[in-house]
């Protein structure tokens, strides 16, 4: 196995969209996906876990495509009655979604740990490379606005990310360990690839699970990450805020800066490309090609290109 799959670093949709091409352009055996659990919520007695549940869907190829998480063709049956017995409104929960969830929360009652929950529903999801949440623990992200501090989901969804973020804890992170082997795959993955996700609340939190940023650190020279951050915005969700509460410009270049430490290779968008010479001034080798991924083929042509780059 030694030096034979790559490691990708993953948030939801963004990192989703990454991962569709990649399993186009490799093999699932080839590649493994350390998965942000920072956004899991316990809703109506189920745990959810909405990265590791899109990236399932979408390696498995069950996922709702127009709306990039869920499964397709779904119904709602089963909400539109937990809303009548539930106060709570906001969160959108298919009827077959919701067998992911009842599995999961029941093995886990059972003693089964996440990481091996994930790894048997996406087994039998047909789906044959190997999925690791950042950890067994739970870590729940939570926002401040100001006037009240709520779960990251509710923030995203019933929100819509529009309220200026004041604050930002990562609650349970300080327990957080890595899964089993996780540092052995980073140090031996033949390349990581952290794809375009929220830096701060999807691969940022991976960052903070124990002994992986400084475990990337070790390997920078073979760690390769794609810009979430094109032109100044994000394609979706509120990286943007999250980068200017930190005090980081909202640029590739201040992605790059959040990185500098743990990669050496920065992939930003053709239209960023004038800003290229920014990040090699921070030690990084900087690519330009297309990374806005609307399509299969565009997808699998980012993952080809990240593949192919010599270093
Ligand atoms: P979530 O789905 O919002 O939880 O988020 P992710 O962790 O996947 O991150 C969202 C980030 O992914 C945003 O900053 C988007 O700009 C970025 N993103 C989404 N789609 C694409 C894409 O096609 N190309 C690039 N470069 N970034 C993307």
């Amino acid at each position: 196995m030694r030096d034979h799959f790559y490691l990708v670093l993953a948030g939801g949709v963004g990192a989703a969209k990454f991962l569709d091409g990649l399993s186009n352009v490799i093999s699932q055996e080839e590649f493994k996906v350390l998965i942000n659990t920072g956004d899991d919520i316990d809703l109506f007695g189920l745990k959810i876990c909405p990265d590791i549940d899109i990236i399932t869907y979408t390696l498995a190829n069950v996922v709702d495509r127009e709306k990039g998480w869920g499964y397709f063709n779904e119904t709602f049956n089963c909400l539109s009655i937990l809303k009548k017995y539930y106060q709570f409104k906001w969160f959108n929960l298919g009827d077959k979604d919701l067998a992911t969830h009842i599995f999961r929360t029941d093995l886990l009652k059972k003693g089964f740990t996440k990481a091996e929950v994930t790894s048997l529903i996406s087994k039998k999801l047909g789906i044959r490379a190997h999925l690791i949440p950042m950890c067994n623990e739970d870590v729940q992200t939570i926002v401040n606005i100001g006037s009240e501090s709520m779960h990251f989901e509710e923030y995203y969804i019933k929100h819509n990310c529009e309220p200026e973020i004041k604050g930002i804890q990562f609650e349970g992170i300080r327990e957080a360990k890595p899964v089993k082997n996780v540092l052995k795959y980073i140090r031996e993955a033949k390349r990581i690839i952290i794809s375009p996700s929220n830096p701060i609340v999807s691969i940022g939190t991976i960052l903070q699970v124990k002994g992986i940023k400084e475990t990337l650190r070790k390997v920078k020279k073979k760690v390769f990450a794609i810009s979430p951050i094109i032109e100044g915005t994000t394609i979706k969700g509120p990286a943007d805020k999250l980068m200017r509460y930190l005090g980081f410009e909202v640029s590739c270049v201040g992605v790059a800066k959040y990185y500098q430490d743990f990669i050496g290779h920065f992939v930003i968008d053709n239209r960023d490309c004038y800003l290229k010479s920014k990040i090699e001034e921070l030690d990084i080798k900087a690519y330009c090609f297309d990374t806005i991924m609307e399509n299969l083929d565009k997808k699998k042509k980012l993952a080809q290109f990240i593949i192919d780059i010599n270093n």
